[in-house]
């Protein structure tokens, strides 16, 4: 069975998402929308994607730039099997009318409020809750890290308690008009909206989050503090843990990968996707274990990491695998991430 996919909203996720279903042996992209003509709209037109007209677009903009419109978006929702919404915060849930007309299933992105979709998801966390479900809502960049991260340490040793600072980017790479360009804004909602939304994941979690963004367009990184139910052996032991889980990539201490700069680097030089890097982050040399007490930072590479979550959302929303370590398997081998 090949499950058809519309991609509604081509910007950084869109975009990601777009190429990462292309990918997919037992997926199709059938089309990808844009409100307006732009470079991603070109690159849309090289790759070979058909292009379909969004939102409050006009034709005639894109008939003068001379990119070749295969319709309209509501005609491509009629097509498909699934629309992976990826507009901008909160379109998402106008774009969700378009769905429901055209009788289609949908995903959404973690921009919007979670009661968007029957339930939220993670494939670590809760493969199986996205099982026949008609909408499905992937959780943001930095939910995501952390229910993955909450996955390894719940099925290894339990977690009691934990508190995460996240320092957050102040805008991706092309956002030119997003900031801080100097300064640390503190977020004062305490503490942060991210706790609460790795429980859509993990309803019994105790999680405490807090954040501040910071002029950076990198990545995000979250300093992490969690008190385990058991105490594992050694930081080696709960290094191995993380090591040996797909969507994991840890840098030794030898690679010399200081900060976010080296792991980018790192990232280019890998060369997948758009020189993404869709794992959590790790440094051997930041996990520190005192009794329960466990200490480690991970970094989150905010415009790709939901991307393979996007794929795996699709197959368990079609039966298309067994079981989550079967469908993340299947597209970490399409999308050529590796093991670290
Ligand atoms: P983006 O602004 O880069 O892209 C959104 C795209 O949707 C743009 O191309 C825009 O022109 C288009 N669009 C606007 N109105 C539309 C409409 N009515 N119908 C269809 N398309 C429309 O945004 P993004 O960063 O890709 O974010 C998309 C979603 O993913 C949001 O919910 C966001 O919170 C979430 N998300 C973003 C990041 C990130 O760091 N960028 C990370 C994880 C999740």
């Amino acid at each position: 069975m090949t499950v058809r996919v519309a991609v509604n909203g081509f910007g950084t996720i869109g975009k990601r998402v777009a190429d990462a279903v292309a990918k997919q042996p037992d997926l199709e992209l059938v089309g990808v929308t844009k409100t307006r003509p732009s470079f991603e709209g070109r690159r849309a037109m090289e790759k070979g994607y058909p292009l379909y007209l969004a939102g409050d677009g006009k034709a005639a903009d894109f008939a003068a730039a001379g990119l070749p419109l295969a319709g309209t978006a509501a005609e491509l929702f009629r097509t498909v099997d699934v629309v992976v919404d990826a507009s901008p915060d909160k379109v998402g849930r106008e774009n969700r009318k378009l769905y429901e007309a055209a009788g289609v299933r949908a995903i959404f992105q973690g921009g919007e409020k979670a009661d968007i979709a029957e339930v939220s998801f993670n494939a670590l966390g809760n493969y199986s809750a996205a099982h026949g479900r008609r909408s499905v809502r992937v959780v943001s960049c930095n939910t995501t890290g952390l229910a993955r991260a909450a996955a390894v340490l719940r099925a290894n040793w339990g977690v009691d308690h934990w508190e995460a600072t996240l320092v957050r980017r102040g805008a991706d790479p092309a956002e030119s008009k997003k900031g801080p360009i100097n300064g640390i804004l503190p977020t004062f909602d305490l503490p942060s909206h991210h706790g609460p939304d790795v429980r859509t994941i993990f309803p019994d979690l105790s999680i405490a989050t807090i954040a501040v963004v910071v002029p950076t367009t990198l990545m995000h990184v979250h300093v992490n503090h969690v008190r385990l139910k058991q105490a594992p052996h050694d930081a080696a032991e709960v290094i191995a843990a993380f090591r040996t889980t797909p969507r994991f990539h840890l840098f030794a201490p030898w690679e010399r990968a200081d900060g976010t700069p080296q792991v980018m680097e790192y990232a280019r030089d890998r060369g997948i996707g758009f020189n993404d890097m869709m794992e959590n982050v790790l440094w051997e040399g930041g996990v520190r274990l005192d009794g329960r007490d466990l200490y480690f930072f991970q970094a989150i590479h905010q415009e790709s990491i939901t991307v393979p979550e996007n794929i795996d959302a699709i197959r368990a929303m079609f039966d298309l695998a067994r079981d989550g370590p079967e469908s993340i398997a299947k597209t970490d081998r399409a999308l050529g991430l590796s093991r670290s």
